[in-house]
């Protein structure tokens, strides 16, 4: 099989729920430097297939491989690390720490010290501490957020929080960002400047897979899109040849 630039491979995953089965072998490869998009009716099995690839569920059967590596049984924080953030549906911001600090607990550990160097008062902790906020506020400005460095985020408008949600996910420079509906509850304009942010994104290097319902957003943005029914893949190919596909619409007259 060709595996040249292949970021993620789902192969045959199977996510079976007590009588449920949310996902019935779901094969799908994306590739380094897209933009995907996963739609499907609701119910269909969109976030499972996150969860699963994220490492919070762990596939009943099948198999997930990531940056060359099979990680079908590794843990979100071990992903994490190999390169691969998130978002989710639902806003999980800290509400107790500053738009900042939401920043700074998510940089890129690569580079940060043990607590331990910390509390020894090593020599070159300042000097790393002023890394570490030196890149906060590269991220912050990145997402034309610096205005609200202070403030606390849950008091935001709810688009705001959302791109402190993308922007968070991006401070640990991953490999692959998984956008659970980026769109939802944004407005026009809001979608728009969403649409610019994922664009530089995936054009900054990293991977980008998103579920996404705004059709619009979908045929923007992405140049390949996997369509889920009732857990398994009805479709596959670029926005205008999945539209029309009378599987996919067939799927979603019951919506
Ligand atoms: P979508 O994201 O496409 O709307 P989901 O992946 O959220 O769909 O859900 C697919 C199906 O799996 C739904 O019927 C949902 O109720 C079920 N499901 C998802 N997670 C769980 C879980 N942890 N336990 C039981 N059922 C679940």
């Amino acid at each position: 099989p060709d595996t040249a630039g292949v970021l993620l491979s789902v192969e045959g995953v199977t996510q079976q729920f007590r009588g449920l089965r949310a996902l019935d072998e779901v094969s799908l490869v994306v590739h380094e430097g897209e933009i995907r998009g996963i739609v499907g009716p609701n119910g269909s099995g969109k976030t499972t297939l996150f969860n699963v690839i994220s490492g919070f569920y762990r596939a009943t059967a099948g198999t997930v491989g990531f940056a060359g590596t099979e990680t079908t049984t590794a843990r979100p924080y071990v992903l994490s690390l190999a390169g691969l953030s998130r978002t989710f549906q639902n806003l999980r911001l800290f509400g107790q720490l500053t738009v900042r600090e939401n920043i700074l607990v998510a940089l890129d550990r690569s580079r940060t010290r043990s607590i331990w160097q910390y509390a020894l008062w090593q020599p070159g902790v300042w000097a790393h501490e002023r890394r570490l906020r030196a890149q906060a506020a590269e991220v912050l400005q990145r997402f034309g957020l610096a205005d609200f460095a202070d403030a606390d985020p849950t008091a935001l408008p709810y688009g705001i929080q959302r791109r402190i949600e993308i922007a968070r996910a991006m401070a640990a420079r991953p490999r692959l960002l998984l956008l659970d509906e980026p769109a939802a509850g944004l407005n026009g304009e809001e979608v728009q400047q969403l649409i610019h942010i994922v664009r530089s994104i995936r054009d900054s290097g990293t991977t980008v897979i998103l579920i996404e319902h705004n059709m619009g957003l979908v045929m923007s943005l992405c140049e390949q899109v996997t369509v889920l029914s009732s857990g398994t893949v009805i479709a596959e190919g670029t926005p205008r040849q999945v539209v029309t596909a009378p599987e996919v619409i067939e799927a979603y007259l019951g919506e």
